[in-house]
């Protein structure tokens, strides 16, 4: 068997272009969507992140700027330029792009975004709706994989989900958004006793771990849907020729890098029914979602 691909891109274009309508709905009352970015320091691939994040407001005429501080600054500097877009009208959005640097108290910036502006989800307020079932913003990696699903009429109700990862931006948020659409949810993490044997009983398998083809066949029920959520880069040729299937490998060559999914893709796509690709399939799905909520946010704000 060959699991069917889960095209994430394909489902992400059609996110964006449903949101034209109410975008430029918006923009004709005078209330055009915007989106506020903080990065601080160089981070390598939050640099990419955002650069990608504020490319697709931009493709829909969705204001979005992005506020670059040192990799020095410090917490109350932080904190002072979210206040600053917690006030400004014309910003509807505020992401905080993580990690920031040690030195800064990514907690005490995160509960400062203003919780109708915090479209990735992740204040307090917010995270407390989502566990109420009655969501404001629910963050945009696990929202994004209920669309792809929901978007490939593989229904979530009855069927037995395992979420690896417990983190607050995918594991946890994921398992909640499952557990709310009936499905019988299990959340393993790095303290799981025989991982393997508890994923192999996933008919839904979401792999949000961050580290390289960790999920193997062996955790994999055969026919199962296996999403898969990691974002690593290998730069080791041996590491990449395990990892990557033979049609990427020119591409490594050529590179000297690529990026992997947490799922060993080469030996699960022939157990699983259905698997995500890295890249092309969650990724681009956490950035429609993250324009999404941002133009949620500006109407709710009319
Ligand atoms: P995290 O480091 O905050 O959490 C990782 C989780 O995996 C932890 O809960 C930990 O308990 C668990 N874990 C670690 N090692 C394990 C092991 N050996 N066995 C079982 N569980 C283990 O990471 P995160 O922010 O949740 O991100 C996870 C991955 O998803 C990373 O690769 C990240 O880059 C990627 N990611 C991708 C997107 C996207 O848009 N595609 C978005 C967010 C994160």
């Amino acid at each position: 068997m060959t699991a069917r691909r889960l095209d994430g891109k394909a489902t992400a274009q059609a996110i964006r272009e449903e949101l034209r309508g109410e975008v430029d709905r918006l923009i004709a009352r005078g209330r055009r969507p915007g989106l506020g970015v903080v990065l601080v320091g160089e981070h390598p691939a939050s640099a990419v992140y955002v650069k990608s994040k504020t490319g697709a407001c931009e493709g829909l005429g969705v204001h979005h700027e992005t506020r670059t501080l040192p990799a020095s600054a410090s917490t109350e500097e932080v904190v002072d330029v979210v206040e600053k877009l917690n006030h400004r009208r014309e910003i509807h959005g505020i992401l905080v792009q993580l990690p920031l640097p040690p030195q800064v108290d990514a907690t005490r910036v995160l509960d400062v975004v203003d919780p109708v502006k915090d479209v990735d989800g992740f204040h307090p307020d917010n995270v407390g709706r989502l566990v109420q079932k009655r969501p404001r913003f629910v963050p945009c990696t696990p929202a994004g994989i209920m669309e792809l699903l929901a978007r490939h009429d593989i229904g979530v109700a009855g069927k037995r989900a395992v979420v690896i990862g417990r983190s607050d931006i995918v594991g946890k948020p994921m398992a909640l958004l499952l557990m709310h659409a009936n499905a019988t949810v299990t959340v393993c993490h790095s303290r799981t006793a025989d991982l393997a044997a508890v994923a192999r009983e996933a008919d839904l398998l979401v792999a949000a771990i961050g580290r390289p083809g960790l999920v193997r066949a062996e955790f994999v029920k055969p026919g199962a849907v296996v999403v898969d959520v990691g974002m690593n880069t290998v730069e080791n040729p041996a590491e990449a020729r395990d990892l990557l299937e033979p049609s990427r490998l020119p591409g490594f060559e050529k590179r000297g890098r690529a990026l992997v999914g947490d799922v060993h893709a080469p030996s699960v796509a022939s157990v699983a029914g259905a698997l995500t690709p890295v890249p092309g399939g969650v990724g681009p799905l956490t950035i429609a979602l993250l324009v999404k909520n941002t133009v949620r946010a500006a109407s709710m704000a009319e």
